[in-house]
């Protein structure tokens, strides 16, 4: 069985683009509207063709969705991502590098934590700012280990893939 790496992220940092990214695929639905990712969203990554693991872009765990009690499609979603995560070898942690940490991302933090998955945290958005300064304020999360990346523009890809396959 391959790895599996799931992205967890509030809505709208970039856990689809960085889904396609890494898979190269257009499956996962990339959309201007927070939260339109209805579901686990599964892919592989071979762009180290030695390495390859499974993908899941996972929607729904924060906001609305928060509440697992939650009914209908909302509810599902959110259960269905926890699953994944829960599943997962390793939790890339995603936030915005522009707007900063936020209520949400700190929510999401107590989460991981209350988890055993290791946690890679990760940056995104990065292109076109102070990467240095937009790091600097997500290190109260005390995470050991952040990359920046800006899924949009390919950068910093490399370097998370060659620490994500040495993480597995
Ligand atoms: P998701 O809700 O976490 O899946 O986020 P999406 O992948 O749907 O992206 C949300 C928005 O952020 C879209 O408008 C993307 O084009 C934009 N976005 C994603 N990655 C980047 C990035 O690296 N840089 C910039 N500037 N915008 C990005
Ligand atoms: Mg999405």
């Amino acid at each position: 069985m391959l790895p599996l790496v799931a992205l967890v992220g509030r809505p709208n940092v970039g856990k689809s683009t960085l889904f396609n990214a890494l898979t190269r695929s257009r499956d996962a639905l990339v959309h201007d509207q927070p939260g339109v990712t209805r579901d686990r969203n599964y892919g592989v990554c071979r762009l180290e063709p030695e390495r390859p693991f499974v993908l899941v872009d996972t929607g729904g765990i924060a906001g609305e969705n928060t509440h697992l009690e939650t009914g209908g499609l909302a509810g599902a979603t959110a259960r269905q991502a926890r699953a994944a995560a829960d599943e997962a070898d390793l939790v890339l942690f995603i936030v915005d590098g522009r707007e900063g940490p936020t209520a949400l991302d700190d929510e999401l933090v107590q989460w991981l934590r209350k988890r055993d998955r290791p946690v890679l945290l990760v940056v995104n958005k990065t292109d076109g700012i102070d990467t240095r300064a937009a790091m600097a304020e997500f290190a109260r999360y005390g995470f050991s280990d952040a990359l920046p990346v800006s899924s949009a523009h390919r950068q910093g890809i490399d370097e998370l893939l060659a620490e994500v396959v040495g993480r597995l």
